[in-house]
C-alpha cells in the first residue's frame, strides 16, 4: 500500500533513535535452535537440550526486541554486553554455580537466549546487511521480509511462544547496568506479550507477502540461509554456540580473554579477500566472547598492515558506535593490493568492559584476490551471484514490479556511502518498507495487521 497515515504515525511514534534493522524475532529464536545443535557434548549442551529449558531460552532470544515493542529503553539496552555483564554479576551474587535446580538453570537459559540475540544482530548487521543493501538496493524491511521467508521455507516452529522470564529480578539487573534504567515489570510483561503476538501473526500469515518480498530482495532472500554467506543464519549459529561456551566460563569464573575469539571474517589465512574498500566484503571482523571497550579500539591498538609491516589506513569500530560490544570491525580506507598477504592485529591496549587488557595480541591474516588479468595466480574465485528465477517455495507468482534489476557492481558503488550500520537509511516518506502485497486482496487485511504488529515491535 502507499504508506497510510496511521502507519506512518505509528512508525514515527515507536521508531527508535539510531534504529537499524537486523533480524526478526522468529529468526532470533531459530538461530538459538541452530546454535544448540553446534554445542559440543557436556554440561552446557545438556542444559540447552533439556526440553524444560526451552521456554526460558526462547523467551531470552526474543527478549531484547520486546523493549521496542513496549516502547521502552530497556530494549536497546538488552541488546548489548553491558546488560549481559550486569546479568552475570547478578548471577554471581545471587545464583552462583553449580546450576542444579531447574529454576537456576532457567536463569542461565534465559541469559544465553539474550546473548544469542545480541550476538546475532552484531554479526548480521556487520556482514550481511551491507551486502543486502549493495545487491538489493534496500534493507528497510529486511527484518520483516526475512521472517516471511524463514517461516515459509523452513517452518521453524517457534510460535506459540510460552513466555518465561525472571520478571521479578530484571528491573534490578537493568538498574545495575551502566545506564541505570529501571523498567517496570509490567512494561516488560507487556513487551513480551506483544512479541508473542507478533510470532503468532507471522506464523499465520507469512505466505501472503512471501513471493513479493522474495522478488524484491532476491539476493537477501536467496542468501540468508546459505552457510557460506557471511552473516547468514547458519553462519551465525556456530558463533553463538562458541559465545555461549565463553559465557558458561564467565558464569563459572573460569573465562580468559586469551580464549575469547569466537568468530572471524575472513577466516584466518583465507584467500581471495576483496581489495575495494567501497565493498562491504573488504571488511575484516573479529568477534570476542567478552564485551570490549570501544574507547580502546584506537588506530594504534588495531592495525591493518601487509606481512612486511606496511600499514594500511583502516578504521576499527563497532557497529552503531556501541560503547561496549563483541564484533570488532576493521574497515580498510584505501584500496588493498592484489594478491598480497595482510594481517590485522588487535593489540594488548584493547580492554574489556571490566578494564582487563588483552593478554596477547590477536592476529588474523588473509590474502587478497588476484587482479582480473592474473586470476590464474590465485585459487578460483567463488561464482558470482546470479539472480534466481523465483522463490523456492510454491505460489511464487509473477515478480513484483520493482524496477530494473540492479547491477551488483553499480549497487555496491552506489551504496558505498550508505553503510547501513553507520545510521540506517531512514524510512522514506512514501515508502516505510510497506509495499502492497501482490497477493489476493483478501489476504491484504491480514498483511496489514502483521505489518502494524511488526511496526509496533520495531526492532534492531
Ligand atoms: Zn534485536
Amino acid at each position: 500500500m502507499r504508506a497510510s497515515l496511521p502507519l506512518l504515525a505509528l512508525l514515527a511514534v515507536v521508531a527508535w533513535p539510531g534504529l537499524a534493522r537486523a533480524n526478526g524475532v522468529t529468526a532470533h529464536a531459530h538461530m538459538t535452535d541452530l546454535a544448540i545443535e553446534e554445542l559440543p557434548p557436556g554440561e552446557l549442551r545438556d542444559l540447552m537440550t533439556d526440553p524444560t529449558m526451552r521456554d526460558a531460552y526462547r523467551t531470552g532470544s526474543v527478549f531484547p526486541d520486546s523493549g521496542y515493542a513496549a516502547g521502552d529503553a530497556y530494549g536497546e539496552i538488552a541488546h548489548w554486553e553491558a546488560f549481559t555483564q550486569s546479568y552475570l554479576d547478578w548471577m554471581a551474587a545471587e545464583h552462583p554455580p553449580p546450576y542444579e535446580t531447574d529454576d537456576e538453570r532457567r536463569l542461565v537459559a534465559f541469559l544465553l537466549g539474550q546473548a544469542s540475540h545480541g550476538m546475532a544482530d552484531q554479526v548480521f548487521d556487520s556482514l550481511f546487511m551491507s551486502r543486502a543493501l549493495a545487491f538489493d538496493g534496500d534493507v528497510s524491511s529486511l527484518d520483516e521480509d526475512e521472517e516471511y521467508w524463514l517461516v515459509v521455507e523452513h517452518e521453524p516452529g517457534i510460535a506459540p511462544l510460552v513466555i518465561w522470564a525472571p520478571y521479578d529480578d530484571l528491573p534490578d539487573v537493568f538498574a545495575a547496568e551502566r545506564e541505570g534504567h529501571r523498567p517496570e515489570i509490567t512494561t516488560i510483561e507487556f513487551g513480551l506479550r506483544r512479541i508473542g503476538g507478533v510470532l503468532d501473526l507471522l506464523q499465520a500469515s507469512a505466505r501472503a507477502p512471501y513471493a513479493r518480498t522474495w522478488s524484491e530482495s532476491p539476493w537477501a532472500a536467496s542468501s540468508y540461509y546459505v552457510e557460506a554467506t557471511p552473516g547468514s543464519l547458519p553462519f551465525i549459529a556456530p558463533i553463538i554456540a562458541r559465545y555461549w561456551q565463553v559465557l558458561w566460563d564467565r558464569l563459572h569464573g573460569t573465562d580468559s580473554l586469551e580464549r575469547s575469539v569466537i568468530g572471524r571474517f575472513p577466516d584466518d589465512g583465507a584467500d581471495n579477500h576483496e581489495v575495494d574498500p567501497r565493498r562491504p566484503e573488504s571488511r575484516v571482523m573479529i568477534v570476542f566472547g567478552h564485551g570490549l571497550d570501544a574507547m580502546t579500539l584506537t588506530r594504534e591498538n588495531v592495525v591493518l598492515e601487509t606481512m612486511d609491516g606496511v600499514a594500511v589506513s583502516a578504521n576499527p569500530r563497532f557497529i552503531y558506535g556501541a560503547p561496549f560490544a563483541n564484533a570488532v570491525l576493521v574497515d580498510p580506507e584505501e584500496t588493498l593490493a592484489y594478491d598480497t598477504r595482510y594481517r590485522v592485529t588487535i593489540g594488548t591496549g584493547v580492554r574489556d568492559l571490566e578494564g582487563r587488557a588483552l593478554p596477547a595480541p590477536v592476529v588474523s591474516t588473509f590474502r587478497t584476490r588476484c587482479a582480473a588479468d592474473r586470476l590464474g595466480d590465485c585459487p578460483a574465485l567463488p561464482d558470482p551471484w546470479t539472480e534466481p528465477s523465483g522463490p523456492p517455495a510454491g505460489d511464487a507468482g509473477p515478480r513484483a514490479d520493482a524496477g530494473p534489476t540492479l547491477d551488483a557492481t553499480d549497487a555496491v558503488d552506489a551504496a558505498s556511502s550508505l553503510a547501513p550500520d553507520a545510521g540506517a537509511p531512514s524510512t522514506s516518506p512514501s515508502g516505510c518498507g510497506c509495499h502492497a502485497p501482490s497477493a489476493a486482496r483478501g489476504a491484504r487485511w491480514l498483511w496489514v495487521i502483521v505489518s502494524l504488529a511488526l511496526v509496533l515491535a520495531r526492532r534492531r
